[in-house]
């Protein structure tokens, strides 16, 4: 039977999924507590891995390791690099890089040290459960412009939440400066966001041979107004997100 791990990084970005997961069994391990039970009747564990890269691989290790989980989701939110990635929407992640990892000269900048990889695949077939279930959620309007601008995000009030799929980066930075933002743009144009634990999860997916599928919303743009965003977004809207499209996914899935 599968058994699935839904991770986020914080709290609020996955509240009301922990809110359906109240009667679960609690078991703490590392500081970090894993909810065991079922959601939509699937089996799962939910977990808040909490932030940055180490914190990621770690709480990906327990599940494999103590939780026997065999596939592994993220849902969480990212700076949007890519243009077209704007406040509201969706990525789901096709493959992970980390911006920050550069051992040059003696590996090229962003290779793993001994993998020979840069860019950590997600699963195809999970990726695409996840990217269909959010498909279904933004153009059933669920989260649309209006419902957004309700919860007062300005940027949010033209247009219609979209989902993209495509290179998220990671690293241990919170990007929040345009200058920063431009910089990586420049140096990788094809990513689309940017956030802090995905690449980790990845490459723990990889090593454990378990399939793995990630989606963020965009919370604010890596640029000078990021932090205000990124506060204002994770307070009202994340949460609804990852709730919604977590539903959505489940409903196509076989027991
Ligand atoms: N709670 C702290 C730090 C949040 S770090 C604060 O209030 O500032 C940001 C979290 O959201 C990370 O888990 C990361 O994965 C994601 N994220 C959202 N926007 C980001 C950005 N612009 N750069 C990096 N990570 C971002």
């Amino acid at each position: 039977m599968t058994r699935l791990a839904i991770v986020s990084a914080m709290h609020e970005e996955l509240a009301a999924v922990l809110a359906l997961m109240a009667g679960a069994q609690q078991h703490r391990v590392a500081g970090r507590e894993f909810a065991v039970g079922k959601l939509h009747g699937h089996e799962v564990v939910v977990v808040l891995s909490r932030i940055g890269k180490v914190a990621a691989a770690t709480t990906a290790t327990v599940l494999l390791e103590r939780f026997g989980i065999s596939q592994m989701l993220f849902t969480g939110v990212a700076g949007g690099l890519a243009a077209q990635a704007r406040v509201g929407d969706v990525v789901v992640a096709t493959e992970f890089l980390q911006h920050d990892m550069d051992a040059a000269p003696l590996f090229p900048t962003y290779e793993v040290p001994l993998y020979g990889l840069s860019h950590f695949k997600t699963d195809a077939a999970l990726t695409a459960e996840l990217e269909l279930a959010a498909e279904t959620v933004l153009q059933r309007g669920l989260l649309d412009a209006s419902t957004l601008h309700a919860f007062g995000m300005q940027q949010a009030q033209t247009h219609q939440a979209q989902t993209h799929r495509g290179l998220i980066l990671s690293g241990d930075r919170f990007v929040s400066t345009r200058a920063e933002s431009q910089r990586l743009q420049q140096a990788l144009p094809e990513a689309l966001a940017v956030e802090m634990e995905g690449a980790a999860v990845a490459q723990v997916c990889h090593d454990f041979g378990v399939p793995f599928a990630a989606l963020r919303t965009i919370s604010d743009r890596a640029d000078d107004d990021a932090h205000a965003d990124f506060l204002k977004f994770v307070e009202r809207v994340a949460s609804r997100y990852s709730a919604a499209i977590l539903a959505q996914f489940f409903t196509h899935r076989a027991r």
